[in-house]
């Protein structure tokens, strides 16, 4: 019997020894049918006795006593888990094809930011063999920054500090309000704030590096490029030149702003990129763009006291509800901002050197008209393109979208090419958001090397912009609700509030605002979630949970509150817009 059994694994590239009942036996041949693999199975339940002499030689062979026993090429697999590990790390294929070659790496990531190190992190927590490589290309200014990616050195971090600089800066306008007897004239002072920033900034390059040596990932301080679907080219900071391979590679290099093509942009402006690593301060700024990236930057600049104008395209905040947007618009005017709008730059000179030195910046509005101005500094804030130029993709094959240069992915964020994936701002469709590529890198790994099946879902995410005063919101703005599901189907629930950190200094009346977005034929399930106001980020976490659980107004309405919060609005909210009853709070 052992030579019969030692025939058939040698006579068979892929040998399955299964029994036609076995729930892993049937999983095992679905992955290789997945794999469109070529194998050869006997069912020893339906040999008799000679099925269980074939099992005690497999036994005696293999020391597994159960089914299926896989083999491949003449090397003993092992069971389901066994052929499963290869069929989720990628290699099953080649393995059967007997073409596998032992890498450096099971999995090597590109890209150390919020995607790339969450996923690299997870995948070594499986105790697999793992590194990433991370590389700054310097801004045309020349300012570059260490290992996080765009969230911890150019994004979230040092923006939401400054945001609350700004922050603390009403405070202490408000303060004498409460009694504090803040003296008359108190300065910001950008060098000082950019400082401390930035030290923050630094010990989290470092705390990163850190976990990574800790958690035994290795890191290339490299730029990587594709050489074949396996192998890499990283090229160091000294140019030194090396190639690793790996089973798996994970995409997540994120992106980098635009520059409008106009004269003088990338000579004269700046982007997200440096403002965070300005030296000097701004002064009066010109910000070009309307979304998320130039708002928040036009508030925390406005709040410090410089002169602040934002150059508008077409319209604000694309893609969120629209009078959030404008009310964000009208808050942000009635605080200082400027607004130049429909319009666009078309060329920037300088008038002057110095830190910070003069630009003239000429711009058109739509119907033609141009005009000059005199701005210190000019930032661009009109989106940012994903870093998939020029690191092989094409040469190996990879989709991509042709409009955005994104990377196409399945819903496990596969690409076309099987042992390649991408998270994360890279990966076309999905949000651009430190969150969803952190859960996407967790959820990746642990498919691919823990046994967890579930894809990242993207529906429901919660996000918050943080102007001065801030705007959160989770699911349908009022316009999308309506176009999917028809004005009828739609009752929507608002409220002006007044925080009650705004009724002594008397500031800020009506600007706050909330609302919730319901399906009626759903008994007013929630759908959307909008809320302006202080501390926005931190009330819609909470409530998006709710969202996504199914949460009707009922739900809402049932919810005890806690008083005295901005949040409690949400629980009392009982003014539909159809009714058309004003919700202005009036005063005394
Ligand atoms: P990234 O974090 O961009 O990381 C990619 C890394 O890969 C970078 O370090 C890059 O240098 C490196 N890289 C690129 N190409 C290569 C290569 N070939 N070889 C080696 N390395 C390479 N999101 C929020 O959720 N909340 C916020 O408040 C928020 N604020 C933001 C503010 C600003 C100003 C900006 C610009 C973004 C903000 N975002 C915010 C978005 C958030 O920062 C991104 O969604 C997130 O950082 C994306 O992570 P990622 O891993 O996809 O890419
Ligand atoms: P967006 O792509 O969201 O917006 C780009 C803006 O620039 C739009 O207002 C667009 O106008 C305008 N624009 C584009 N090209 C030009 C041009 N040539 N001249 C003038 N205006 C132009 O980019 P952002 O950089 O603001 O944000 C990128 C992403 O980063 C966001 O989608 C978000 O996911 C993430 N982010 C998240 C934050 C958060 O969570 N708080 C904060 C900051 C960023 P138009 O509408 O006319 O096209």
């Amino acid at each position: 019997m052992m030579e019969k059994v030692q025939n058939l694994i040698r006579g068979n590239a892929v040998m399955v020894f299964s029994k036609s009942y076995c729930k892993f036996c049937k999983r095992v041949k679905e992955m290789f049918a997945m794999e469109k693999i070529t194998y050869h199975a006997v069912e020893l339940d339906m040999m008799g006795d000679e099925g269980l002499a074939i099992q005690n030689a497999l036994a005696e062979l293999t020391s597994q006593t159960t089914v299926p026993n896989v083999f491949m090429h003449g090397q003993h697999v092992g069971g389901c888990d066994a052929t499963e590990k290869y069929y989720r790390d990628g290699t099953l294929a080649e393995r059967a094809a007997g073409t596998y070659e032992k890498r450096d790496y099971d999995l090597v990531v590109i890209g150390g930011g919020s995607g790339g190190l969450a996923a690299v992190k997870e995948a070594a927590s499986f105790g697999r063999k793992v590194a990433v490589c991370d590389f700054v290309n310097p801004t045309p200014k020349g300012t570059k920054w260490g290992l996080g990616g765009t969230c911890v050195n150019v994004g979230c971090i040092p923006k939401k500090l400054m945001h609350k600089s700004a922050i603390v800066g009403c405070d202490i306008k408000d303060s004498p309000h409460f009694g504090w007897e803040t003296p008359e004239e108190v300065k910001h002072n950008w060098e000082k704030m950019a400082g401390e920033v930035k030290k923050h900034i630094m010990s989290l390059n470092f705390g990163y590096r850190s976990d990574l040596v800790l958690k035994k990932i290795k890191y290339y301080n490299a730029y990587a490029t594709f050489l074949d679907k396996h192998k890499l080219k990283l090229v160091g900071r000294d140019n030194k030149v090396e190639e690793i391979t790996a089973d798996n590679i994970l995409i997540a290099v994120g992106g980098r702003p635009n520059y409008p093509d106009i004269p003088g942009a990338k000579e004269y402006g700046i982007t997200s990129d440096d403002i965070f690593y300005l030296r000097h301060s701004p002064g009066k700024t010109l910000v070009v763009g309307a979304s998320y990236v130039a708002l928040e930057c036009a508030g925390f600049l406005a709040g410090f006291g410089f002169d602040v104008t934002v150059m508008v395209r077409s319209i604000l905040l694309r893609g969120f509800d629209r009078q959030m947007a404008d009310m964000i618009g009208s808050h942000m005017e009635t605080h200082g901002v400027k607004f130049i709008r429909p319009a666009v730059p078309t060329k920037i000179t300088e008038k002057c050197t110095g830190s910070p030195g003069e630009l003239a910046v000429t711009y058109k509005f739509e119907d033609g008209r141009e005009e000059e101005q005199t701005f210190n500094t000019v930032m661009f804030a009109t989106g940012r393109s994903p870093c998939t130029k020029n690191i092989g993709l094409q040469e190996i094959g990879v989709n991509l979208n042709e409009k955005n240069g994104k990377i196409i992915g399945d819903k496990l964020e596969r690409t076309n090419v099987p042992n390649i994936f991408a998270i994360g701002d890279v990966l076309d469709g999905t949000p651009e958001l430190t969150p969803v590529a952190i859960q996407a890198g967790r959820f990746l790994a642990r498919r691919l090397y823990g046994k967890s099946n579930e894809p990242m879902d993207y529906k429901m995410v919660p996000t918050t912009v943080f102007t001065p005063l801030e705007y959160g919101s989770v699911g349908y703005s009022e316009e999308d609700a309506i176009a999917t599901y028809g004005a009828d189907d739609i009752e929507v629930y608002h409220t002006h509030y007044q925080p009650l950190e705004y009724t002594l200094p008397e500031r800020d009346e009506n600007k706050s605002y909330g609302k919730l977005i319901c399906l009626k034929s759903t008994g007013e399930k929630v759908i959307g979630f909008h809320v302006l106001g202080p501390n926005a980020g931190e009330i819609t976490q909470g409530f998006a949970l709710a969202l996504k659980l199914g949460a009707t107004k009922s739900d809402f309405d049932n919810l005890v509150g806690i008083h005295p919060t901005c949040a409690e609005v949400f629980t009392t909210m009982f003014i539909t817009k159809s009714s058309g009853i004003s919700v202005e709070k009036k005063s005394c």
